[in-house]
């Protein structure tokens, strides 16, 4: 039985992870190479929407960003890099932009995300302190095709209680007046919810740190030790940290963590844009997907998030200011009263992509303790419980975790000679 617990990794899976196992009564420590958690858990739209679970490589998904690679605004982009590991990345990407890959990934995330809104709610009624909306979200739409593309992918959703309610132009107007005469048609989907998702990993931490786990900020992991099948402990900043079981939760750089304990991850960054305006220009009480546009909407309390953008072969948190401008001119498209020609300050963070589009949860193969929690791509704040209830199910043995974690095993990425 695991008494203590490493986490590398202060991210939101790291941290919702840290929670869960303390709440189990393990004595957890969390581990994180940088002075804070800055990464993308702190830099996104933060939805929680299970009725988003489709996977990113879809049928028809390279196709496009192949047709936007020469638009520097494009919401979809594949920078052409050399590295290797990132063209062996893409070719395995397209070969899961298939039919029958794409619905597999898509069942095996929508019953993941069965419990994704209740284990929200524990949270609150647990008193993790984070600012939560309740309001649903509206995807706005300029043509009937785009929006049944959606309305089909969420129809899957209606098996775990999410729903998407066909509305007209007009009647997503009378919900939320700022959206402009050019979105013709949408969905509204009430069970969704949005959260501050800089609060949601503050709250979290916070919690934590009342039942008893410690922190160790600026400790970047750099070895990983074994005796056998079984780690032993971790080296983070000069430190040997010692534990019955390890967690790696370090978003984009999980694959290199990975390799040190001898089974590299496929986890590429998928660089995403944002910005925040307070200037009070719109005002929302929904979160509002931007649909042709990709672009999520987030009112939060004092400002109006705006987020979107995925560009593989990026590996730094550089801002792009074509990308960012991009995403501020589809804002005026879809709501007029949004200022044209903006230039605003932004941010980037960068997803935990993987070629198949699902997360990596559970054992490292060949390590009996070492669990992967990671490559959330665009659902980490969505999945962070759900990945912990796995996370600790695997920690107490619960058959029903590996049962449920089947999709999601890191081994999917065994070469064929070393599967068992
Ligand atoms: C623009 C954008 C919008 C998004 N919108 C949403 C949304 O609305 N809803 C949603 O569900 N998801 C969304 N996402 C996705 C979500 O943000 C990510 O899936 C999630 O944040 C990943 O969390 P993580 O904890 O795995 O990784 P991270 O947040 O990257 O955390 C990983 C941590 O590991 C640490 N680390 C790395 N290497 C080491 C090491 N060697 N030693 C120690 N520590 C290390 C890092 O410092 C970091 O703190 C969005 C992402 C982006 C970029």
């Amino acid at each position: 039985m695991a008494h203590s617990a490493v986490i590398v990794g202060a991210g939101v899976i790291g941290l919702a992870t840290a929670h869960r196992l303390a709440e189990d009564g393990l004595a957890v420590t969390v581990v994180d190479a940088a002075p804070a958690s800055t990464g993308a858990s702190v830099h996104n739209a933060g939805w929680i929407v299970p009725i988003m679970s489709a996977p990113v490589p879809a049928p028809g998904m390279l196709g496009q960003a192949l047709r936007w690679m020469t638009r520097k605004d494009s919401p979809l982009y594949v920078r052409p890099t050399p590295r290797p590991e990132h063209v062996r990345f893409m070719l395995r990407m397209l070969r899961h932009c298939n039919p029958r890959d794409f619905h597999h990934g898509l069942e095996a995330l929508v019953t993941l995300n069965e419990r994704t809104v209740h284990l929200f709610d524990a949270y609150e009624k647990e008193g993790v302190r984070f600012e939560y909306h309740r309001t649903g979200q509206l995807m706005a739409f300029r043509t009937h095709e785009a929006m049944r593309r959606y309305q089909a992918e969420a129809a899957h959703l209606e098996r775990i209680g999410h729903t998407a309610i066909p509305l007209s132009g007009d009647e997503l107007r009378d919900l939320e007046p700022a959206l402009g005469p050019q979105v013709r048609t949408g969905l509204r989907c009430p069970q969704e919810r949005h959260v501050d998702p800089a609060s949601l990993v503050r709250g979290l931490a916070d919690r934590c740190r009342d039942l008893g786990v410690r922190f160790l900020y600026d400790h970047p992991v750099t070895g990983i030790d074994s005796r056998g099948a079984t780690v032993t402990s971790v080296l983070a900043g000069g430190e040997r940290l010692t534990g019955d079981v390890f967690v790696l939760a370090a978003g984009v750089h999980t694959g290199p963590l990975a390799r040190l304990a001898g089974f590299p991850l496929p986890v590429q960054p998928g660089k995403g844009y944002g910005f925040d305006d307070t200037s009070g220009s719109v005002t929302l009480r929904h979160s509002v997907y931007l649909g042709e546009a990709k672009v999520a909407v987030t009112p939060l309390s004092d400002r109006l998030r705006f987020a979107g953008t995925m560009e593989f072969g990026s590996f730094d948190s550089a801002v792009d200011r074509h990308r960012l401008r991009g995403i501020a001119r589809s804002a005026h498209a879809f709501l007029p009263d949004f200022p044209p020609a903006l230039q605003p300050r932004g941010w980037t963070g960068l997803r935990p992509m993987t070629p198949d589009g699902l997360p990596v949860i559970g054992p490292l193969p060949g390590r009996e303790n070492l669990l992967v929690a990671s490559g959330h791509c665009m659902l980490g704040v969505t999945l962070a419980p759900m990945t912990a209830e796995l996370i600790a199910g695997h920690v107490a043995g619960a058959p029903e975790a590996s049962a449920l974690a089947g999709p999601f095993a890191p081994g999917r990425f065994a070469s064929r000679r070393r599967r068992p």
